[in-house]
């Protein structure tokens, strides 16, 4: 058996085109569109070419992309005004802080000044604990394009064994609650569940498999349950281009569905941001 592969790009086309139209008719009933911004600490070029192709995909969708760009040295008190002083401006809906912040600044706390209403990434200490109880529609993006991606494959996963490989705050953990939503049974592996050498027969069990780490072809093929859906997150530059954690060739011979990489979560994780801001300025009507 071959693996159906799960093309990000053409998932998050029609993602696209949905949220387009969401907009559209927004538009059309309240006379206005979304309007979000975008925080970037210096201008590094990897940084700035991330901005672009956001802003390109907000422009698609119709949301106002704007970015508000202060240097390097910026203090913690200055940045956390700038971010009150967009908090109390209506016409900003949506903000986000563009990372890798410079070491002097802590990113939890900036984080934690965005008003959870406007909070596009999730990353807001009291969204993250509204979605422990699922009261909020706005969830961290890597998350949530990995779910669009077991969505997009219909099946069910009510029931199944979710496997987890890599519990950080802003993929394995935030996964693991939106899993546990659709009453997916859920286990979290890290680095201790290595150590005790418990990866191999955790992975082998996995109906469902992401994987979060950030270490090239960790997860060898063989192990890969036959039949599983096979969701990689991990970007890792080698001799032959980026490359995700799993090994995909062989891992492929043995899935049902696999995530390329590069081209697999990446595409529609930044689709998931228009979307948070959407639901953000539909909570702010
Ligand atoms: P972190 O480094 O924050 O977390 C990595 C996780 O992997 C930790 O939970 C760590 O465990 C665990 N881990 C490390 N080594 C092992 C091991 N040998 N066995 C099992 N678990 C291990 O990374 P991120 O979550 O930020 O990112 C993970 C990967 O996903 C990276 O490659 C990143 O580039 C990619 N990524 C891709 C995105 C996309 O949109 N496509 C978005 C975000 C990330 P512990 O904490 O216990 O040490």
């Amino acid at each position: 058996m071959s693996a159906q592969v799960l093309d990000g790009k053409i998932l998050a086309a029609k993602i696209k085109d949905s949220l387009r139209s969401e907009v559209e008719k927004l538009k059309k009933e309240f006379n206005k569109v979304p309007t979000m911004v975008n925080i970037v600490i210096g201008d590094d070029h990897g940084t700035c070419a991330y901005a672009k192709s956001q802003e390109k995909v907000a422009e698609y969708i119709g949301i106002n992309y704007e970015l508000k760009t202060v240097t390097e040295d910026v203090g913690q008190e200055q940045l956390e005004a700038l971010v009150r002083d967009l908090n109390s401006d209506a016409d900003v809906n949506g903000i986000l802080i563009h990372k890798p912040v410079p070491e002097h600044i802590d990113y939890g706390s900036v984080a934690n000044h965005i008003d959870i209403i406007k909070d596009l990434e999730g990353i807001n200490i009291a969204n993250i604990g509204k979605m422990v109880l699922g009261e909020t529609k706005i969830v961290p993006c890597t998350p949530a394009s990995i779910m669009e991606h077991i969505k997009s494959t219909g099946v069910n996963m009510r029931g199944k064994e979710a496997v987890i490989v890599g519990s950080s705050s802003i993929v394995g953990k935030p996964l693991c609650l939106l899993l546990l939503r659709e009453f997916a049974t859920v286990t979290v592996c890290h680095i201790g569940t290595s150590e005790a050498g418990k990866l191999e027969e955790h992975v082998k069990n996995a109906d469902i498999l992401i994987v979060a780490v950030g270490i090239a072809s960790l997860i060898k093929g063989d192990l890969i349950k036959e039949g599983a859906i096979v969701i990689d997150v991990g970007i890792n530059r080698s001799d032959n281009g980026i490359v995700g954690d799993v090994e995909y060739a062989v891992a492929k011979e043995k899935a049902s569905y696999i995530t390329p990489v590069p081209g697999g979560v990446g595409p529609v994780t930044v689709v998931m941001l228009m979307k948070n801001a959407i639901e953000a300025f539909k909570a702010q009507l």
